[in-house]
């Protein structure tokens, strides 16, 4: 948390309301919040903010300055949040970044990250397609249905470390891997070798269904997650089985959620998410 639905939320917010403004400037209140690039961050001041894309659970500012482009990256995966001014904060100290903009909507974009699993980079073309290169697999919302099938067809192994794996899918977090599993009644330790076709095809629609169900819910505010202006997403009320240890499954099979630790906590319905040894 955040995962992808969170990071795209705070994207379109991003690009909604800066888009074309200017960077004034740019605070960094520690160094080892930036992983790469701080000494370019001169170059940054004045530029415009032309485009705003998201890879996986990250955030890319695209810059604009005299003919070239350049980049600010933002991870957010687990704890990172990018806030607009008069979005508050419990621990405003965890602010590591404070970029000021002119001609925009809002005035201040504000980088907070309390645990620094996630840094920010500044990156030329070069690094930013090195970055992306290195860090993210497909996109789960963005890749055609053949690819995702041959993808999966070419892995082995259980199924749900593979679905977090951010250099093979990026973007999928424990909370949209229990979501989608469950809604597809896979376990999560499930060998990914020996999924049907037909099976894979069930899974890329439903995983594809929840994350476009979870974006247009704002995202799932879960511990901390909000969008820039503050709002809670609540994806969280259509939540099936993350978190629901000891609740009746949902499909009225008479079971209830159990919960195991695996790759962070697993949670499966035992009827419905059989692991057949076929
Ligand atoms: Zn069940």
């Amino acid at each position: 948390m955040p995962e992808l639905p969170e990071a795209e939320v705070v994207a379109r917010q991003i690009r909604a309301n800066l888009l074309g403004a200017q960077l004034n400037d740019c605070w960094v209140g520690r160094a080892d919040i930036v992983r790469e690039g701080l000494p370019t961050l001169s170059w940054y001041l004045g530029a415009c903010l032309e485009g705003v894309a998201r890879y996986g659970k990250s955030v890319a500012l695209g810059f604009h300055k005299e003919g070239e482009l350049r980049y600010i990256v933002a991870e957010l995966g687990m704890t990172g949040l990018l806030l607009f001014r008069a979005t508050q904060t419990k621990y405003p100290q965890h602010v590591h970044v404070r970029m000021s903009f002119t001609g925009g909507r809002e005035s201040e974009l504000r980088y907070w990250n309390p645990r620094r699993f996630g840094r920010m980079s500044l990156l030329d073309q070069a690094g930013l397609d090195c970055y992306r290169a290195r860090r993210f697999g497909v996109d789960p919302l963005t890749v055609p249905r053949a690819e995702f099938i041959n993808l999966m067809k070419t892995r082995r192994g259980r199924l749900k470390p593979l679905l977090m794996h951010q250099q093979v899918i990026a973007g999928i977090g424990n909370i949209y891997a229990n979501e989608v599993l469950f809604r597809t009644k896979l376990h999560p330790n499930r060998d990914v070798s020996r999924l049907r076709k037909v099976t894979i095809i069930r899974l890329y629609d439903t995983m594809q269904t929840v994350l476009r169900d979870a974006i247009s819910c704002g995202g799932s505010s879960v511990k901390d997650f909000f969008a820039p202006d503050g709002t809670e997403g609540h994806y969280k009320q259509h939540h099936l089985v993350y978190g629901k240890e000891g609740q009746l499954c949902p499909n009225s099979c008479g079971r209830v959620i159990r919960r195991f630790q695996s790759e962070r906590s697993s949670f499966v319905c035992p009827t419905c998410q059989r692991n057949f040894k076929v």
